[in-house]
Order: structure tokens, then C-alpha cells, then sequence
């Protein structure tokens, strides 16, 4: 089963922490143990796992990916978003994660983000909840 979890994001570039919304899913799931998949199905965002404790390291992360990737350049992409499709092929469209106690085992400082490039949109994200064996 695909768990489906809708994200509308405000800005152009956004950093979103979603680790609520994919812990409340694997609550829901009932699964005490297994692998959490996060997955977007977009070509100009992405998900990635890194601190949520200090709000200036995404901020940080966004600066300089803009740096790497120019707003500008030789493009031949026609729609003009070339550079969210860039930047979310640099971070990733999965994260593969692990579920103990029927919760998300992370990092104490790490959360999930849903990485937006080419924002304001309606957006969703997949989760599956894969269970051990038995
Ligand atoms: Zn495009």
C-alpha cells in the first residue's frame, strides 16, 4: 500500500520538514518494524535527511545549491525551470528509512525534508511502509 501525503508549498525554494507528517504515517501503518520508503514523484523536488534543529543549515543548503546551479545559464530546457530539475536530480527524489518501536529511527538532529525548486505548488509524496518478515 502507497500512502499518499499532500505538501502545498509557499515559496519558489523551500526546505519543508516533513518528518511529522512521515512519522504520523508509519503510527497509522501500525508497523512496530521494517523500512519506511519517501518518495516524490515530481521532476523539480526532492527529499533529503538532514538537521532540523538549526533552521539556518537547510537555509544554508538552499544558498549554495543556488550557487551551484545559476538562475541563469545555457539551458535548452524550454520551460525555464531548468535549474529545479537540476537541483533535484543533485538531491534525490527517495530516502530510505528505518522504522524500530513503530517509529522513524533517525539522528538526533536529523529530520526528513521535502525540497522544493520550482514552488508554489500542490505536491505529493509517497510512503511505503515495508514490514520485516515474520
Ligand atoms: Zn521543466
Amino acid at each position: 500500500m502507497i500512502h499518499r501525503v499532500g505538501v502545498s508549498t509557499k515559496a519558489r525554494v523551500e526546505f519543508r520538514d516533513i518528518t511529522g507528517e512521515v512519522q504520523a504515517t508509519v503510527k497509522a501503518s501500525g508497523i512496530e518494524s521494517g523500512i519506511c520508503h519517501v518518495l516524490v514523484p515530481h521532476t523539480t523536488a526532492a527529499i533529503t535527511v538532514n538537521e532540523n534543529a538549526d533552521p539556518s543549515v537547510a537555509a544554508d543548503i538552499t544558498t549554495q545549491l543556488e550557487a551551484i546551479v545559476p538562475k541563469h545559464s545555457d539551458y535548452r530546457h524550454m520551460e525555464g525551470n531548468a535549474p529545479a530539475h537540476i537541483k533535484a536530480s543533485l538531491v534525490g527524489n527517495s530516502q530510505t528509512l528505518l522504522v524500530e518501536g513503530g517509529k522513524l529511527v533517525l539522528g538526533t538532529w536529523q529530520g526528513v525534508f521535502f525540497c522544493e525548486f520550482d514552488g508554489p505548488r500542490n505536491r505529493t509524496i509517497l510512503i511505503k511502509i515495508v514490514p520485516d518478515e515474520p
